[in-house]
């Protein structure tokens, strides 16, 4: 039997996330071994490039990591001497014939496998993938496409979206990419609470007061908002990055690690949720703000968004887990642009200790003596259990102090980019990490209605300084469900 062959196509090679991100990751692959003997690499534009001109761009963006430094300059070329290019319109079945013809070609009659990688608007999602069935698929190996966000605006636009694509592919095809389910942290958020004895019993509303998402970005759409505005923060990030890392938090043991046993679980948990109505949210635009004599330009003065946007760049939620394990347990999300800073964050807060019998030391602020456990995804990964400790010395005086695990502290070498490891899933056809159309499907049912009526009732984004904290509404929200944000340094803000 001939050895199979691997071609990968970056359709949108010449945007932004095919440099940043695709490229750089399928050269990671390859410099990890991970990539078969007989690869190619193809992108896919309606740009003019030649072969060499693809490489000089790409070559500018590809880095070796630390412990990746030898031979480093060889490997590159290496690599890049398996890059092509071949220009396209996106909807010209001719233009993928002619792509196939190429594709044949490096194949050389061997057994041929092909993984379409779509980076491009969503606009053309489905011209692409009639052109790629009809014109370009395998026809003796497998044919796999991976999708990035976003999937539609709301649950109508989504499943016509799912109906187009299951004309021309399979679910079997079809890898929609959250690239947070790629996240080092999240991965690790199953073992920590499934092969830990300490963590898994306490995973319920017996021991867990609330659970808190948090994703903020320090810096605004700075010119290039005409996408987010269409989408806003609710859609970029909660409906899915966040929602993910829920429904991972909370499902049911899975049967087994095998993807549709895990999906399976994560759909349960969607379905167990009530969906949002307006009282259940919070949202937030960020304005102007001067400070130490630099001036921050606010989200409409973005040249790239509608002077009068009432697009939501911040956004804080209360969702609940209508099941046995979660009854009355609030799962608050946040998430918001040019805050004060950048990072994104699972923290689990736990209930009081009962009968505490240190409560007099501790003193009124009971919140004090709750233990916390806080994954850190971005920056700087880590771990950290905050817990009670005595202050060495003769007197009886209590601390909080953290158990940490810092991910540079602890391991060498850099960890693997998000889209290494969904790519190499997608090659080796690993579904665990990507969305399946009933999650999806799910996942919009929980946010359509509020997004609706957000946008029906015109509601007006409460305003937040450039740099801040976010608005003031997100404390009365969490405070409503007796919660306070906790933030990084142990201190609650
Ligand atoms: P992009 O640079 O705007 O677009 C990628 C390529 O698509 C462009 O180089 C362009 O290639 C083609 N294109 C752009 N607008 C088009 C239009 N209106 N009609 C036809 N072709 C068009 O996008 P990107 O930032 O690389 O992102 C790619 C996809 O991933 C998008 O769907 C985006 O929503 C999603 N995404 C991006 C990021 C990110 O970090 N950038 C993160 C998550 C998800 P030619 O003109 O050469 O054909």
């Amino acid at each position: 039997k001939k050895d199979p062959t691997l071609s990968i196509i970056v359709v949108g090679a010449s945007g932004d996330l095919a440099k940043k991100k695709i490229f750089p990751a399928l050269f990671a692959l390859f410099y990890e071994d991970f990539l078969t003997e007989n690869f190619t690499i193809f992108g896919y534009a309606r740009t003019k490039l030649s072969d060499e001109e693809l490489r000089n761009m790409i070559s500018a963006t590809l880095t070796c990591r630390v412990d990746q430094r030898e031979n480093c300059a060889d490997k590159m070329d290496q690599f890049l001497q398996r890059c092509f290019y071949h220009s396209g319109q996106y909807n010209s079945e001719d233009d993928f014939s002619k792509l196939d013809c190429k594709l044949k070609e490096k194949e050389a009659g061997r057994l041929p496998n092909r993984l379409f990688y779509l980076s491009i608007p969503p606009n053309i999602f489905v011209d692409v993938v009639r052109c790629v069935s009809h014109r370009a698929s395998s026809e003796s190996g497998w044919t796999r496409v991976i999708v990035e966000k976003p999937f539609g605006r709301d649950s109508d636009s989504s499943r016509e979206l799912t109906r187009s694509f299951k004309q021309y592919l399979t679910e079997e095809q079809i890898f929609r990419i959250d690239h947070y389910l790629g996240k080092e942290l999240v991965e690790n958020l199953s073992v920590l609470r499934f092969s830990n004895l300490v963590f898994e019993p306490l995973w319920s509303r017996n021991y867990i007061r609330n659970v808190q998402l948090i994703f903020s970005e320090d810096f605004g759409t700075e010119g290039r908002g005409g996408y987010f505005d269409n989408y806003g923060i609710i859609r970029d990030i909660m409906q899915n990055h966040l929602l993910q890392i829920l429904a991972l938090f909370a499902m049911e043991t899975p049967v087994s690690l095998d993807a549709e046993d895990i999906r399976n679980e994560k759909v349960k948990v969607l379905r167990s949720m009530r969906p949002l109505q307006l009282q259940d949210v919070v949202v937030g635009q960020y304005k102007g703000h001067s400070n130490g004599g630099k001036s921050y330009q606010g989200y409409t003065d973005d040249p790239t968004v509608p002077k009068n946007s009432l697009t939501p760049t911040f956004a804080a939620a209360a969702l609940f887990i209508d099941n046995a394990r979660w009854d009355g347990v609030p799962f608050l999300m946040k998430a918001g642009k040019a805050l004060h800073t950048k990072r994104a964050e699972i923290r689990v807060q736990f209930r009081h200790v009962p009968g505490n019998l240190y409560k007099r030391i501790i003193g009124s602020d009971s919140d004090k003596a709750t233990n916390e456990l806080v994954l850190r995804v971005q920056p700087d990964e880590a771990i950290f259990l905050k817990i009670n400790n005595k202050v060495p010395g003769l007197g009886m005086r209590l601390d909080r102090s953290d158990l940490n695990l810092f991910y540079s502290a602890r391991y060498r070498g850099e960890i693997p980019d998000a889209y290494e490891r969904l790519l190499l899933d997608a090659i080796e056809g690993e579904r665990r990490l990507f969305i399946r159309s009933d999650e999806l499907d799910a996942a919009w049912a929980l946010f359509t209605p509020l997004l609706k009526a957000l946008e029906e009732k015109k509601v007006a984004p409460e305003l937040y300084p450039y740099g801040s904290r976010g608005p003031v509404g997100a404390h009365y929200l969490a405070a409503k469900h007796n919660v306070r944000w906790g933030d990084i340094s142990g201190e609650y803000s």
